[in-house]
């Protein structure tokens, strides 16, 4: 996602209740952050934020931590909560290339990859957070039963995530090749890129990955 600089954002980002500016001491203590023992759910490359406030606002029997790679991007998120502490939910800027920095073995339930950037080039593939690298991680930070949920417009980037997934020993379920035409339609919470997309008439594909089969 590309936004304009904007110049302070680390400074402003700070002044919001969410925003936890020292994520990496809280490793292994988000329960006591939270101050509760809830299913920790995660969303790499939250964007503007909407997906991850919506679940927090729904589900008050979870927590969730929005991680974003760009201080613009998680700023425009913070200002969705207008100050306010949300009691379950947490914002992080953050690179998830290093997600172990932030969790310890076993600390998360669920993680969202929503609209992840494609990266179409081969030599980039690498960079894509379906890599097998990507997926390592996630299972070290997993529950025994935790798993991911993925939802992307892209064909290609969903077909190497489902062999990534399929290789690295997850279990598959509830493929779909169109989310908003099927049964799982209903209480789907869109994101800010899946409601442009979907605008423009192209089909979500979405799937969920379980670490342990
Ligand atoms: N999930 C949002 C949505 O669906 O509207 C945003 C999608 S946008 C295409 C992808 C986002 O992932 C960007 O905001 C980007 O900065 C973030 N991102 C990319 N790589 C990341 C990484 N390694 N760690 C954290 N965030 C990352």
């Amino acid at each position: 996602m590309r936004l304009r600089n904007i110049p302070g954002a680390e400074e402003t980002l700070r002044q919001y209740p969410v925003f936890v500016a020292n994520p990496t001491l809280l490793k292994g203590k988000w329960r006591e952050h939270f101050g509760n023992d809830n299913p920790i759910h995660v969303e790499i490359g939250c964007g503007k934020g909407r997906f991850i406030t919506t679940l927090a606002e729904r589900h008050p029997e979870c927590n969730f931590i929005a991680i974003e790679l760009k201080a613009e991007v998680i700023l425009r998120a913070a200002q969705k909560t207008e100050m306010q502490t949300i009691p379950n939910l947490a914002m992080v800027q953050y690179n998830a290339a290093m997600l172990s920095d932030l969790f310890a073995e076993g600390e998360l339930t669920c993680i969202y990859l929503n609209f992840s950037d494609p990266w179409p080039k081969a030599r980039h593939y690498k960079r894509r957070l379906t890599y097998k690298t990507f997926l390592e991680l996630y299972r070290s930070v997993l529950a025994t039963d935790g798993h991911i949920e993925l939802k992307t417009d892209n064909e290609s980037l969903f077909e190497f995530s489902l062999n990534q997934f399929a290789n690295e020993g997850f279990q598959l379920h509830n493929i779909t090749f169109d989310l908003h035409q099927s049964a799982q339609a209903e209480g789907n919470v869109m994101t800010e890129y899946e409601q442009r997309f979907s605008e423009r008439g192209q089909r979500i594909y979405r799937t969920e990955a379980f670490a342990t089969p």
